[in-house]
């Protein structure tokens, strides 16, 4: 996801409101965010408040459940709480690796073809951070996800 623009403030007022789709959108913009290391620490003290004010809320969704993206929200903040690590391991089925390299995160090294033809197999994207390399392939089941998976 493209990084949001979203303040802090704004995003929490929308997590903390009940409101289904401010939900849904709040814990978008989150995970949008969920390389930035400064801005993830301004969401540490109010995870409790998160967690507590989005329980039990009827997340809706057509064919997957949106509680997914609440769940990742949390996910990534109380990684940030815990401190240990590279943050790129967070990135997953959200992850489009084209906007991770836009949000300056991420270099997108190789695109590897299918054999004769202009298809997609997978990217190599390197992290900025910590040098880790990915192999991302692009899936598509009822919607269009990412796996991202580790090669050094
Ligand atoms: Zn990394």
């Amino acid at each position: 996801m493209i990084k949001s623009t979203k303040t802090t403030m704004e995003i929490l007022q929308n997590i903390l409101s009940h409101d289904t789709h401010k939900v849904w959108e709040a814990s978008c913009n989150i995970i949008s965010l969920g390389q930035d290391n400064e801005r993830m620490k301004e969401f540490i003290p109010y995870l409790e408040d998160i967690r507590t004010n989005t329980r039990g809320l009827n997340m809706g969704g057509l064919i997957v459940p949106n509680q997914r993206f609440i769940d990742k929200a949390i996910e990534i903040i109380e990684f940030y709480k815990k401190d240990t690590g590279c943050s790129c391991c967070l990135l997953g089925e959200d992850s489009n690796p084209s906007h991770e390299e836009k949000n300056g995160n991420m270099i997108i090294q190789d695109i590897i073809h299918i054999e004769n033809s202009n298809y997609i197999d997978y990217y190599i994207v390197n992290c900025m951070k910590c040098n880790k390399k990915y192999k991302v392939f692009e899936r598509e089941y009822h919607y269009l996800w990412w796996e991202w998976i580790p090669i050094n």
